[in-house]
């Protein structure tokens, strides 16, 4: 199976409601897709939201990356070889990991369909179903709390709960929610990086004093602030998890020497693809380092990928936060990947099992 040809295309998919962090505010998913063609008629698919604020990618960086530079590197190339092709894909430019990641992704695809099996087989195999949490987005008090009920009453049995604009509302906030939901749900913050360290350690302390059990709280300070990271990891009970302040299985190996976290957050859109993912899943396993495996705000393609690799290495990605698809007033993406609320599950055809998808616009 050799690789004749990579065209793009463009998926839009509006939110059930506005997702909003305190980095940002947004009512709609649009992913640059990825369609990797070759010699067998078999066609591999890969996707990447624009995530300028947290890795510097836009749609036009990720398809000028590929189209210009990593295309010309793969076309004539065996599918069969992919530990080859990713490390071309890998070597092919620095950063632009959210492009990379949408090649990979489409090149694992094809990889599992020459073997005729679903991709979490061909990377180690796993029980094929997850449970996701659900994001609840920074809101007024009222609006998370009623938000939060009714991700309960979909059976979403963990919320993650998005804070950092107010230190003060923000415990208010977690105060009242924990009251409404604390015999039916498990609450994980995210912070996305909107706290000081010493704003983190007072807010999870007056947390922990008043009772509030959290599962973990999520990249509290800014992503290049480690030592904050650490400050804090050594100064609470309530596991500490780096999101944005890990991309690479490199900074992870950092990230972990100096115990600047409890758990790690792989995003396949910051590790720049599937081959990266496994290398931190792996580091992470030696170390015995608990790993969560999370989504940007992106559709379903994407996503299933990121569900078959939570699936092959369930040993150490304990923590499922795939709420993307579920977000979305609908899902336009016919796979393998069955996204039902909170829970997945993976049928057997073979790599990411893409029939079609619907409302693409290629480019
Ligand atoms: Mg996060």
């Amino acid at each position: 199976m050799k690789i004749t040809d990579i065209k793009f295309a463009m998926l839009k998919v509006p939110l059930v409601t506005p997702f909003k962090t305190a980095l940002r505010s947004v009512s709609e998913i649009e992913d640059v897709i990825i369609i990797v063609e070759t010699d067998t008629g078999q066609c591999g698919y890969g996707g990447a939201p624009a995530t300028a604020a947290i890795t510097g990618d836009t749609h036009g960086s990720i398809i000028e990356a590929i189209r210009v530079i990593m295309k010309p590197l793969l076309i004539g190339k065996e599918i069969a070889n992919i530990n080859e092709l990713t490390e071309v894909v890998q070597a092919s430019i620095v950063k632009n990991y959210s492009a990379k990641a949408a090649l990979e992704i489409a090149l694992y695809d094809l990889f599992a369909q020459l073997y005729n099996a679903p991709l979490y087989k061909i990377l180690g195999g796993g029980e094929p179903t997850l449970s996701t949490d659900i994001t609840i987005s920074v809101d007024y008090i009222d609006k998370m709390v009623e938000d939060s009920k009714k991700a309960v009453e979909q059976g979403f049995e963990t919320l993650k709960i998005k804070v950092g604009k107010d230190i003060g509302l923000d415990i208010e906030r977690i105060k009242a929610i924990y009251a409404e939901v604390k015999d039916t749900a498990l609450l994980r913050l995210d912070a996305n990086q909107g706290w000081t360290a010493k704003e983190a350690v007072f807010a999870l302390r007056n947390l922990e004093d008043a009772g509030v059990k959290l599962e973990l709280v999520e990249q509290p300070v800014r992503a290049d602030n480690l030592d904050g990271m650490k400050y804090i990891t050594e100064r609470v009970h309530t596991p500490v998890m780096a999101d944005e302040s890990t991309f690479g299985p490199k900074e992870v190996i950092d990230l972990i020497k100096i115990r600047a976290a409890d758990i790690i957050n792989i995003k396949l859109m910051k590790t720049g693809g599937i081959s990266n993912a496994i290398k931190i899943a792996d580091i992470a396993s030696t170390y015995e380092v608990e790993c969560m495996i999370g989504c940007m705000l992106e559709s379903s393609v994407s996503v299933a990928a990121a569900a078959h690799f939570a699936v092959a290495k369930s040993n150490i990605v304990r923590k499922i936060d795939l709420d993307g698809p579920s977000l979305c007033q609908y899902d336009p993406v016919e796979s393998n990947v069955i996204f039902n609320n909170s829970e997945i599950t993976i049928s057997d055809s073979p790599g990411l099992g893409i029939k079609k998808i619907d409302g693409l616009r290629m480019l």
